[in-house]
């Protein structure tokens, strides 16, 4: 995302309540910066904010929390909620490549915005969605994994649909264009309402991974054949 470099960013960053400022510190006990039990969803890249903050007015017994490495474009989502009190939230500004570095088994969904879609070939391990990334998501989430993810990038989308096949997810929703779905409560984020109305389509889709699945099938198996 580009954005002017905001002047006084650390000094933004420094006094929001929404900021957890050391995240590393928090994992394992993310519920306890909550001070609930309820599911945690991420989203990676967050941008200016949109999706995660109204998300988070929408499902007050959700945590949400947002992830961003640029502390311009953070600034943006800070500004959008400091005069107003959401329990259920929280921005982190740190890279995802260290996603395991603050969450430990504690992650019930993830959300992908939008990423950022690293055209060439001799890129495609920066991709949100390759190999790499799923190693490392396959240690912060809770129990079953779910992902969802938005673009309007068809190849980022070909791309990730082969990714999570081959590393055991299974499609649960697609959508060629979310923007026709009406049976979806679909809140938009800042890229899409600008892609929207380029006449982009917008590719969604939703994609899950059972923990325990294979164990469970080669205990079947080997049921069968005992
Ligand atoms: N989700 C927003 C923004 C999409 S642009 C929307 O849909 O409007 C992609 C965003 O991901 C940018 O703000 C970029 O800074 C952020 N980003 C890219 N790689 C990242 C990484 N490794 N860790 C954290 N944020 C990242």
């Amino acid at each position: 995302m580009r954005v002017r470099n905001v002047k006084n960013k650390e000094e933004i960053i420094n006094n929001s309540n929404y900021i957890v400022m050391d995240p590393i510190k928090n994992k394992g006990s993310w519920q306890k910066v909550f001070n609930n039990s309820n599911p945690i969803y991420l989203e990676i890249g967050m941008g200016k904010g949109n999706f995660i903050i109204k998300n988070a007015k929408k499902y007050p017994n959700i945590n949400f929390i947002g992830l961003e490495k640029n502390s311009s474009v953070i600034t943006y989502a800070i500004k959008k909620v400091n005069d107003i009190e959401l329990s259920n939230l929280k921005f982190i500004r740190y890279d995802a490549n260290k996603i395991d570095d603050i969450f430990d088994k504690e992650i019930d969904k993830l959300y992908l915005n939008f990423s950022d879609p690293w055209p060439k070939e001799r890129h495609a391990k920066r991709r949100l969605t390759s190999n790499i990334f799923l190693e490392k998501y396959d240690k912060i989430f809770k129990k079953d994994r779910i992902i969802e993810m938005k673009t309007d990038n068809k190849n980022l989308f070909e791309y990730s649909l082969i990714s999570l096949t081959n590393n055991g997810y299974i499609i649960v929703d697609i959508s060629l264009n979310i923007t026709e779905r009406e049976d979806l409560d679909n809140i938009k984020t800042e890229y899409e309402e600008k892609f929207i109305l380029k006449n982009n389509p917008i590719y969604f889709v939703r994609m899950l991974k059972r923990v325990n699945f294979w164990k469970k099938r080669v205990f079947l198996i080997n049921l069968c054949y005992n």
